[in-house]
């Protein structure tokens, strides 16, 4: 019985017609990043987890193949094999305001360096595999 329930609401929250201002699969973080997924972003090709590469507040003359409303644009990269995807979190434009002030009133967010450095080894395997000799200049 309360897995019947569980799967009814499941379905109900996917449809998120009666209560489409509920966002099921997004969470608010009230930080400097603004939100979350609720659900594993699992790259496309070869199943890895995506690692959040930047977040971009949109709140006037957004302009997108996902959505015209007030956003926050969450882009995700794959470590293994560079897959990008991009998402459009829709909010209220109060909320969206509040994460830019965290950031000092920029609309941009990268991650530091060390939440991604990982990706540069499989980058220089993926070089050399194609015939890269050069180095780099590490400081
Ligand atoms: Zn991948």
């Amino acid at each position: 019985m309360r897995n019947f329930i569980k799967r009814l609401a499941t379905r109900f929250q996917k449809k998120n017609k009666v209560f489409p201002l509920i966002n099921t699969t997004w969470r608010r973080t009230n930080d400097i990043i603004g939100h979350e997924p609720l659900f594993d972003i699992k790259c496309r090709f070869c199943g890895s987890k995506m690692v959040l590469r930047f977040s971009h507040i949109l709140i006037e003359n957004v302009w997108s193949w996902a959505t015209t409303k007030p956003s926050n644009s969450l882009g995700f990269k794959c470590p293994k094999c560079a897959w990008f995807v991009r998402f459009y979190v829709e909010d209220e434009p109060r909320y969206l305001k509040e994460i830019i002030e965290q950031r000092n009133g920029a609309n941009l967010f990268y991650p530091r360096y060390e939440e991604w450095a990982e990706e540069d080894k499989e980058i220089e395997k993926q070089l050399k595999a194609l015939g890269y000799w050069g180095g780099r200049d590490d400081v």
